[in-house]
This record gives structure tokens, sequence and C-alpha cells, in this order.
């Protein structure tokens, strides 16, 4: 059963207006809190000292002081690089390899996953098919199925007999690693992965479309979900088809 579930991600250790103090902002008129939604849009007003209008920086004439409108003109100006302040960690449990093997693709995202020589699971596991088998497959990759079943119960005793009989730990891993080279694409792994906002948001726009492979376009649904529930104003650019389908405005 797959799982993808926001585990961690920014919180504010100061209310906003004690940034905009700390860098030397005696009269903010940003009063927003501790929401880490907002955190970029701190960032863009550190750049242009915009923490309201006054001595502090005379070249301005305006500031915004509706945060997500703050955020919305930054996306629509492209400074990206703002969203790199705010992360969060996801944890997909139930993914295949092939899904993993794209995810890891993104350069800017850091996963920890599941070894495969460290782990051996006595039963074999049911293999991830986001799409049903064609008919006339069916009946061959069903007996497939079974019989990879079947030899990953054999390795399985075979494992416990010569770990019984004081098979070293180091021998455990490296047969491990050589069964691990038999099994299916489909196997079920789990991974805790890690980006900021701007590298969801790549990873998003180029894995949720038409042309992208379906198990990881409806991950990465659920990660853009949950992420426009967390941060609505990083993510107000973004639109989410009930088919999984994202779309930025540009
Ligand atoms: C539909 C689809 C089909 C695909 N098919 C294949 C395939 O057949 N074979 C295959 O090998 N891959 C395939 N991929 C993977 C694809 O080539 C990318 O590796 C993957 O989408 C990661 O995207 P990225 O490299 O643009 O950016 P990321 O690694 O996510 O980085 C984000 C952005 O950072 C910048 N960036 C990152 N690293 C660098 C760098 N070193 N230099 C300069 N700029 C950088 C770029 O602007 C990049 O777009 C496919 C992807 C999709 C979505």
């Amino acid at each position: 059963m797959t799982a993808v579930v926001l585990v961690a991600c920014t919180r504010m250790m100061v209310p906003i207006e004690t940034v905009a103090r700390i860098v030397g902002v005696c009269d903010p008129t940003v009063e927003d809190g501790m929401d880490a939604d907002f955190l970029p849009a701190v960032a863009g007003k550190l750049c242009y000292r915009s923490f309201g209008v006054g001595d502090h920086n005379i070249l301005l004439t305006r500031s915004r002081t509706d945060l997500v409108e703050a955020t919305a003109n930054l996306l629509r100006q492209g400074h990206h690089s703002v969203l790199e302040h705010v992360s969060a960690t996801f944890l997909l449990t139930g993914v295949s390899r092939v899904m993993t093997h794209e995810l890891v693709r993104h350069r800017h995202m850091s996963p920890s996953q599941l070894s495969g020589r460290f782990v051996w699971p006595a039963e074999p596991e049911e293999p991830v098919l986001p799409s049903a088998m064609p008919d006339e497959l069916r009946e061959t990759a069903v007996r497939t199925v079974a019989a990879l079943r079947h030899w990953h119960r054999v390795c399985s005793a075979w494992l416990r007999r010569r770990m019984d009989d004081g098979m070293p730990f180091a021998e455990r891993k490296r047969v491990a690693s050589l069964l691990r080279r038999l099994l299916p694409q489909a196997t079920p792994t789990d991974i805790l992965v890690t980006g900021n906002l701007r590298a969801w948001r790549e990873a998003i726009a180029k894995r949720c479309t038409q042309e992208a492979e379906e198990e990881i376009r409806d991950v990465m649904a659920k990660v853009a979900r949950a992420l426009k529930a967390v941060f609505p104003a990083c993510m107000q650019d973004m639109r989410i088809g009930d088919d999984g389908i994202v779309e930025f405005d540009r």
C-alpha cells in the first residue's frame, strides 16, 4: 500500500516582525507571525529592505504589507531562489524502485532509501503495479510472479539455515546484494526525501504531466496537494487537476 506523508517541514523560530527588527527596521508594517509559508516573502523583503517605507530605505515609495501578494510578486518575476529557504520532507512507502529511480534523478533532492543489502524480508512483497496488466499477458504475468515468490521463499529459508550455521554479517550482505539483483523493479521500497520548495516545484512540474510515468505522477500529485495545503502562499500559482496533472501560472 503506497503512502505519501509530509513528515517534516521548515518552521519559523522567531516572528517575522522580529526578523525586520533584527535587520534594523524599527517600524515594520508586517506582523504575520510564525508562518514559514511567508519566509520567502521575508527573504525578498530583506533584499530590498522593504519592511515598510521610511528612512531605512529612502528609495522605496511603497511596500507590500500583504505577504501572500508579496510572494505572488516574487513568483511572477521568477525570483524562485527565495523558495529555497523552505524545505519539506516526505516519507514515501510502498513505492516501486521504478518510481524511486526516477525521483532521485532530481538532483536537488536528498533521499534516504531502504537498503537492499541490509534488508531481506522473509516473505516476498506485492509488486507495485499501478495499472492493470493487459488481458493477454495476465496469465503469464501471474505465473511469473508466483515463480518469483517461490524463489524468494527458497532464498529466505536458505539464508535462515546459513545464519543458524553462523554465517557472518558481511557474507549476509554480500548474498542479499546478489539476490536483490533478481528482484523485479516493481518491488516496493521506502524512501525519505527532503527538498526545498524550489526543488519540489521543479520535480512536480516535470513529473505531473501526461508524458510522465503513471506511478510517479500519482505520487507527485499527492506531494503537490500536501505542499499546497501547508504552503498556500508559496504554491499559489500551482493548479492541480483531478487527474494529477499540475500546471503553474506563467
Ligand atoms: C517524461 C520524462 C521522461 C524521461 N525519460 C528519461 C529517459 O529516457 N532517460 C533518462 O536518462 N532520463 C529521463 N528522464 C529524466 C530527465 O532526463 C531528468 O533527469 C529528470 O527529469 C530531472 O530533471 P532535470 O535534470 O531537468 O532537473 P533536476 O535535477 O530536478 O534539477 C532542477 C533544475 O536545476 C538545474 N540543474 C540541475 N543540475 C544542473 C547541472 N548540473 N547543470 C546545470 N543546471 C542544472 C536545471 O535547470 C534543472 O532543470 C525523463 C524525465 C521525464 C519527466
